[in-house]
């Protein structure tokens, strides 16, 4: 059987479905997605045309510097990053497990909040 994976946010009003492999996640330290999410940013990605949306009448996007967050009406869960690149972004906490994922890199670490540490030996840089 290919490669698909599911996802969705936490009540279940948006929900999607991903046609073949997922992206290894990059958890993101910038100070946007700090304050968006409330934490690091943790996603994965894949072409936008291998995305499919099965429920989205409760998806709504946020614009903020360029980039689209999508995020849930209803429950505020946070699911996509696009920035109109080919590859669209996918926060890793909303893929069905098992995911299979792994994280390959953090990124924006010098904007690292001061109540964590950034695990030892992470790939730093603006990869992705
Ligand atoms: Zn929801
Ligand atoms: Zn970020």
């Amino acid at each position: 059987m290919a490669e698909e994976h599911h996802g969705r946010c936490l009540c279940g009003a948006v929900r999607y479905r991903v046609a073949g492999p997922l992206r290894d996640v990059i958890v993101c330290h910038c100070g946007v997605c700090r304050r968006t999410h409330g934490a690091p940013a943790a996603y994965s990605a894949c072409p936008r045309d291998r995305l499919e949306l099965l429920a989205d009448a409760d998806l709504r996007w946020h614009e903020h510097d360029g980039a689209r967050r999508g995020f849930c009406a209803v429950c505020g869960s946070r699911l996509f990053w696009d920035r109109g690149r080919a590859a669209i972004s996918i926060a890793a906490g909303s893929v069905d497990e098992p995911t299979g994922l792994r994280t390959s890199h953090h990124i924006y670490t010098a904007h690292a909040g001061d109540w964590y540490d950034v695990p030892d030996g992470s790939p730093a840089g603006t990869v992705g």
